[in-house]
């Protein structure tokens, strides 16, 4: 949101969460998780938390400060400029908390959200499993009740926050005799006996954010520990994607942003054929057109912010955080990519960070859903609204000479 368009408390959360950012985080944790030789930084989660800055959409009874999405994408898109693995974890609590405060019990938030808010208890998103992300309710881990306790057996891989997770939102498969929709649970399980987290994965980028592969073999989890109803899981997926698109689309502009910058200030700088790069147009209208896409992309955040504060959940909601997440992350992506061409052969080096925010980025075009995932909620959702309403303006399909050739108007 331009600066001109904020409200005073929106300016004064930026300015604290650009001095956590500025203050709080040390580049040496940058550079040693991107190096892999911190698996998991607890400390940075336990920081925001005593800055009373994890989870800000939730009331202050569990330890939010009762915000809205207006207000988290403002703070969200401060914290991306740390890339994308200090991003994610700061946006877990917000996404696994969306789970325990729209479907939990009392007690569940009492025992849960609040640990999670105050920074005591670390929480990781467990959906995707080996044999597929994008089929998310192809999900086989399985959950059996015994008396007060599921049995929860199966397997998730690629969950970021593994490795350092206290407490692991799953969904596995509670009823094998009905279709997948009416068939998943979603839980939370403590890293009890029983649940093993490994660490199997090279990644490109995000590095030292915990991401892991967990086994879960006979876990006893309390049948209480359940969110929203048995086999109820679809509802609550269609409302975690909320926070886990936003957070994804918010982020990626931050992490933009701070490459954009790192390339104009460079572009004013560095001389080539006697002039600064910034005055040859092939440069200088790659910072405007990256300008341009960076300001669009925020504007459909935001505005997809403003929607879902106003209207809640819905159809025509999840098509608008679609198209945000797969905007903001294909906008990060280009403008990263253009970022590191207007720095020449320096800013393929790690002299510069644009090769590894350019790492980070890519991934954020295929986590949280892949953008084709996107494309497939934007094109149901927008010929269900199309199909549903006759023209609401005018019928211009007969603005044309020959309208009424109706003999023409062949679809077989
Ligand atoms: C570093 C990292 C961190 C991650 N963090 C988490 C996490 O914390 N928690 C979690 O649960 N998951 C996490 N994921 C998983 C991520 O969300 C999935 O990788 C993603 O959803 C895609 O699933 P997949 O890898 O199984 O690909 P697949 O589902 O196998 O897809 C393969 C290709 O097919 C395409 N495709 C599949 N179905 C369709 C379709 N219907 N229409 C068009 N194209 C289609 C996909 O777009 C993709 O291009 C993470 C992944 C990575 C790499």
């Amino acid at each position: 949101m331009s600066d001109y368009l904020m409200t005073p408390g929106q300016r004064s959360l930026r300015e604290e969460v650009r001095n956590f950012v500025r203050e709080d985080v040390s580049r040496q944790l940058l550079l040693d998780m991107d190096a892999e030789k911190i698996h998991y930084p607890r400390q940075y989660i336990e920081d925001l938390a005593a800055k009373h800055l994890l989870g800000l959409r939730f009331p202050p009874e569990w330890g939010g400060r009762g915000l809205n999405w207006a207000h988290e994408v403002l703070v969200l898109e401060e914290i991306g400029v740390l890339g994308a693995s200090l991003a994610c974890l700061y946006s877990l609590p917000s996404i696994v908390g969306e789970a325990i405060n729209c479907f939990g019990s009392g007690e569940l938030k009492e025992r849960y959200l609040k640990s999670i808010t105050a920074g005591k208890m670390t929480v990781a998103e467990a959906l995707t499993e080996p044999r597929g992300g994008s089929d998310f309710f192809g999900a086989t881990a399985t959950l059996k009740q015994e008396g007060d306790v599921y049995i929860l057996n199966g397997q998730k891989r690629f969950i970021v926050g593994a490795e350092g997770a206290d407490l692991f939102l799953v969904y596995a498969r509670s009823n094998p005799d009905v279709s997948s929709h009416k068939a998943i649970s979603a839980l939370l399980v403590e890293r009890s006996e029983g649940v093993e987290v490994q660490h199997v994965y090279g990644l490109m980028g995000t590095r030292g954010g915990g991401t892991g592969r967990v086994y879960f073999r006979d876990v006893q989890v309390p049948v209480r520990n359940l969110i929203g109803q048995e086999n109820g899981a679809y509802e609550v997926f269609n409302q975690m994607m909320l926070p886990e698109r936003m957070t994804s689309a918010a982020g990626a502009i931050g992490l933009a942003r701070a490459a954009l910058e790192i390339s104009t200030r460079y572009a004013d700088r560095r001389k080539a054929f006697g002039q600064k790069v910034r005055e040859f147009e092939g440069v200088s209208f790659k910072i405007a057109e990256s300008l341009t896409r960076l300001d669009a992309a925020r504007a459909l955040v935001h505005e997809t912010a403003r929607i879902i504060d106003t209207i809640g959940n819905s159809g025509y909601v999840r098509r608008m955080v679609s198209e945000a997440k797969k905007f903001a992350t294909e906008t990060a992506w280009a403008v990263v990519n253009d970022a590191m061409q207007i720095m020449g052969g320096i800013g393929y080096t790690n002299v510069y960070p644009i090769e590894r925010l350019l790492r980070d980025a890519r991934l954020m075009t295929i986590w949280t859903g892949t953008n084709e995932i996107m494309n497939l909620v934007i094109q149901h959702e927008y010929f269900k609204e199309i199909l549903l309403t006759t023209p609401a303006v005018r019928d211009v399909e007969g603005d044309a000479q020959n309208a009424d050739a109706e003999g023409e108007k062949v679809f077989e």
